[in-house]
């Protein structure tokens, strides 16, 4: 009975489907109209039931009569020593009623078997996590831009699965950190709890790992290792847009793992409400836990990572250096280090000690923008700098004079080298509103006119500017 259903169901679907997954399915036996058919795994069993239930029911209906049914008999433990058990599922009962009970029966199961797809002797295991060891988070820098992400992230290293923060999703553009702080999570935890079963896999690896399970006829165990992981970190999510099947695998995962504690770790280019070409259930599920960004880091957390590379390669570097290629490249820490990496290799080769320079003729090529806009943190900075003020007092209310002046002057360098708008200059400088900014200007500009000294600060500041 059940080749002829085979024949049938071969009819009706492409050769790959029917190879990967009917192939693979056992017919066990037939007892008055209830046929028994035996499958390798849970996850096919649901696999079965959510793409086939209607194609698998008009066919045994076809064999069997009306009152044909169909049971389960699913393989928990690879080993043919494992005990199978049976579910009593009415595939080819009447309608949606046959659809709905699939639900309770996959309930128990996860109730009563702890974790079906833990093959016994796969712990013992030992899987490569595919993890870079200098993605730590020490290695990693933290500032604004990633304080959120970051502590998120070592709370989920600390306790994996016992977060809500699961599914944990990094977001942020191209080189602002999240294959670093993702891979940092999985280092983690591999440091304090080593037996933990952690995989890193790009979105695209894992995707061409499934078209080769397909063609190999190993979906069964690619789907068993990626379910027996206690972590997985996937890497570039928006990669899945488009790709379907791909999506149905991991959804199935991701349910999986999620329902027996195990901890998800995404990253994403964009946030969940931007990425496209996704299924509504799979993006639902993204969003589930915690959405994190990484932004574009600040002038100082930028220096600080620079300054934090060298010292890890041993070299030294006159801070003016630092700051001035942490000062042009401002929105990408990976084109940060290359040009600090191009920067370098550039002096050895003409063994000319590296200044400020040579930084300036070197990195020209990497300069896109001659012409790029002065930042108002910069102008802040250098302000604050120069009248030895510390940098946060200046956004403060305190009315102190050197503070004082310290803003008004920044604002009124902002106003004459930015093209930031007055209202946005006093947002900036402590939340004021324009007619400060304006007032600010006026000051600056009448005790340029009255006051020499006051002038000559000026013009230093606004010589450090033009350097930059
Ligand atoms: P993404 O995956 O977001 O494109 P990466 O994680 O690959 O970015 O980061 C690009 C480079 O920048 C890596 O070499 C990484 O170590 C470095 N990097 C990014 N953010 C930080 C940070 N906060 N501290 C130290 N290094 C960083
Ligand atoms: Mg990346």
């Amino acid at each position: 009975v059940w080749n002829n259903c085979l024949q049938i169901i071969k009819d009706n679907i492409p050769t790959q489907s029917y190879k990967t997954w009917f192939e693979p399915i056992k017919a066990l036996r037939l007892e008055g109209n209830v046929l028994t058919i035996q499958v390798p795994s849970l996850f096919f069993y649901e696999w079965l039931e959510e793409h086939y239930v209607g194609l698998l029911r008009k066919t045994v209906k076809k064999q069997l009569g009306d009152e044909g049914r169909l049971e389960y008999n699913i393989v928990v433990e690879k080993s043919s020593s494992s005990k199978p058990f049976t579910t009593n599922m009415p595939s080819t009962g009447n309608g949606s009623e046959a659809k709905y009970q699939s639900i309770p029966v996959a309930v128990t199961l996860n109730k009563d078997i702890k974790n079906p797809f833990v093959i016994p002797g796969l712990k013992k295991l030992q899987v490569d996590p595919q993890l870079n060891p200098n993605y730590c988070f020490e290695n990693f820098i933290e500032g604004d831009c990633n304080r959120l992400a970051r502590s998120a992230g070592y709370a989920v290293a600390a306790k994996p699965g016992g977060t809500a923060f699961n599914p944990l999703l990094l977001y942020g553009g191209v080189g602002l950190g999240k294959t670093h702080l993702g891979q940092a999570i999985g280092n983690e935890i591999k440091r304090t709890n080593p037996e933990k079963l952690v995989i890193y896999v790009s979105c695209e690896k894992f995707c061409q790992q499934f078209v080769d399970s397909l063609k190999n006829n190993t979906i069964n165990d690619f789907v068993n290792f990626y379910q027996a992981m206690d972590v997985i970190i996937m890497d570039d999510v928006h990669n899945f847009a488009g790709k379907e099947k791909t999506q149905d695998i991991f959804f199935h995962i991701f349910n999986h793992l999620h329902q027996s504690g195990k901890q998800l770790i995404l990253t994403s280019d964009r946030a969940p409400k931007d990425i496209t070409g996704l299924e509504d259930r799979l993006l639902s599920r993204f969003k589930w836990g915690l959405s994190a960004d990484l932004q574009v880091p600040d002038l100082e957390t930028r220096m600080a990572i620079l300054k934090k590379k060298m010292y890890a390669d041993g070299i030294e570097l006159p801070t003016e250096v630092i700051e001035y290629v942490a000062h042009n490249i401002d929105n990408n820490v990976r084109e940060l280090e290359g040009a600090m990496v191009s920067l370098l290799a550039q002096s050895t080769l003409n063994k000319k000690e590296i200044n400020l320079g040579l930084a300036k003729s070197m990195l020209k090529n990497f300069i896109k923008h001659t012409s790029r806009e002065i930042s108002m943190e910069y102008i802040q900075k250098l302000v604050c700098e120069y009248f030895e003020v510390p940098i946060e007092m200046v956004k403060s209310k305190t009315r102190k004079r050197e503070i004082v002046q310290a803003r008004q002057i920044s604002m009124y360098l902002a106003k004459s080298h930015t093209k930031t708008s007055l209202k946005s200059i006093g947002q900036f400088f402590g939340g004021r509103d324009h007619s400060t900014v304006i007032y600010a200007c006026q000051t600056v500009e009448d005790l340029i006119d009255t006051d020499k000294k006051f002038k000559n600060y000026v013009q230093d500041i606004q010589k450090k500017l033009k350097m930059s």
